[in-house]
């Protein structure tokens, strides 16, 4: 075989990627200097700003060739990356539903990327961090320590990784063998508000959107049970397998909580597989007076959760917990030779998390979590929690005091969903205004709230899962709304 490297004399260079120790040095206590100067002094930056074209056109350049100093990598960084983010690090960001994380928790990935584990596997106390963080969010969600888990990349996986061994257990395991091709279609169940992570599960799963089921809602967006029943009756009677129920525990549109403990009675009678897609709602159940609005959910079969939401972990960390953790290690191990676990040396120690999900290698998202749930502890988390539902609460009062605002929705945990209403004017109208007036809120960047329809109706949307937020943002939002809406009519 022809050598692929020839010149040997010269390829056996000492050359690394490391950087002169002192220069690092102080370029890292620069970057921890601008860091905390931003985020001390976020307010007096717009929530949001557009990255213009020049900052665009740079941030289009072809790979570079020739190494530049770190101090300028750093420079362009400043210029071009970090004044057009989220904004999600400030108070007035109620989109959609973003978590606004933590100091500690940035500190975390810089100390994570810094040890670089692969926490695929092996004996190394990275993989006994993410072990002890699994075990604190099953206590919080009232799981088994016996119970599975794996923290992944966000609800969407939670989810999908609970469909996957709900299919596995359902098809007593054949499915990894044989895919479904001896199988009469399996159907799930949500309702209407379920999240669309579960439509691109049942996707990816093999099982067809059209066999996951849309179950109709109540007045207050919870699934209707009695609906429910109809359906997977009606299923059975044509021939089809109803394996699985989604409860949500926080629908994305309005935050409605399923009957969940109805719902687990349910599955139950029904012997069907009982999953909770508690992305938005699962770590409410810190708050013993937020609690009771979950119960059932300890019940599930699996749960998936995120704690980059109301956890306020930092991008990116989900986690997914199932009760028989030995069927979520059926649904995904596979050992080859090289990937053998010894008895000794630093392949041993415990199981693998690699056997219990998607990916073998793993970064180490378990420290943020860690260190996060450390200094702040449950309680100080659970009065943040408390502290957003009383702000969605006091965002409706303000809402129902105002002549020109509408609620849309009954705000059920953390998010209001309402309309700038004017006097008697069509839907069309409505729409129209309401959609134009977001826009100039969000280009205003005084605050950034999204939207969604209900039913037929365009609704401006507050999720509030942001935990520096003030009762004076709440207010401001409210002003602000009403003036734009007022130059528009
Ligand atoms: C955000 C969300 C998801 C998906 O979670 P990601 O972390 O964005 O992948 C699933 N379900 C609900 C209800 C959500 O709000």
């Amino acid at each position: 075989m022809e050598t692929v490297i020839p010149d040997l004399e010269d390829a056996l260079h000492d050359e690394n990627l490391d950087p002169d120790w002192d220069s690092a040095r102080r370029l890292g206590h620069q970057m921890v200097d601008a860091a905390i100067d931003y985020l001390a002094t976020i307010e007096e930056r717009p929530v949001w700003q557009p990255p213009p074209p020049e900052v665009i056109a740079r941030l289009s350049a072809t790979l570079p060739q020739e190494p530049q100093p770190a101090e300028q990598v750093f420079a362009d960084f400043r210029r071009d990356v970090l004044p057009y983010n989220q904004g999600t690090v400030h108070p007035r960001y109620w989109g959609w539903v973003k978590g606004s994380g933590t100091v500690i928790g940035a500190f975390a990935d810089f100390l994570a990327a810094t040890m670089n584990p692969n926490v695929g596997g092996l004996n190394i106390a990275p993989v006994y961090v993410e072990y002890q963080v699994l075990d604190w969010l099953k206590e919080i969600v009232g799981y088994p320590r016996e119970a599975g888990g794996l923290l992944v990349s966000g609800g969407s996986e939670a989810n999908f990784v609970g469909l996957a061994v709900a299919r596995h257990a359902h098809t007593q395991g054949r499915d990894r063998e044989e895919g479904l091709t001896s199988h009469r279609p399996l159907v799930a169940y949500m309702s209407s508000e379920g999240h669309s992570s579960l439509q691109k599960a049942v996707e990816i799963l093999g099982l067809g959107n059209r066999y996951l089921r849309r179950v109709p809602v109540d007045e207050n967006y919870r699934i209707r049970i009695d609906e429910l029943e109809k359906m997977i009756n009606a299923d059975r009677n044509a021939g089809l397998q109803p394996f699985c129920v989604i409860g949500n525990a926080g629908t994305v549109n309005t935050g409605a909580i399923d009957p969940l403990s109805d719902l687990a009675d349910f599955a139950q009678e029904q012997g069907l597989w009982f999953h909770v897609d508690g992305a938005i709602g699962a770590v409410a159940n810190l708050s013993p007076r937020l609690r009771p609005l979950l119960v059932g959910m300890e019940r599930a079969d699996s749960i998936g959760l995120d704690a980059h939401k109301w956890l306020h972990i930092n991008y990116q960390v989900g986690c997914s917990l199932v009760r028989d953790r030995e069927l979520q290690r059926s649904t995904f191990r596979l050992i080859p030779p090289y990937l053998e676990r010894p008895t000794r040396g630093i392949g041993a120690g415990p199981e693998w998390p690699s056997e219990y999900g998607l990916q073998l290698s793993r970064g180490f998202m378990a420290l943020k979590v860690w260190m996060s749930l450390k200094e702040h502890g449950a309680k100080k988390y659970a009065r943040v929690i408390e502290k957003n539902v009383a702000q969605a609460q006091y965002l409706e009062q303000l809402i129902e005091a105002s002549p020109r605002l509408k609620l849309l929705a009954p705000v059920s945990l953390n998010i209001v969903c309402f309309r700038y209403q004017p006097e008697e004017s069509s839907e069309e109208k409505l729409k129209a205004l309401n959609q134009e007036l977001l826009l100039r809120l969000q280009e205003s960047g005084q605050a950034i709230i999204s939207s969604t329809t209900l039913g037929e109706k365009f609704a401006l949307r507050a999720c509030f899962t942001n935990h520096r937020t003030r009762k004076k943002d709440v207010e401001l939002l409210v002003d602000l709304v009403e003036k734009i809406g007022r130059d528009l009519a």
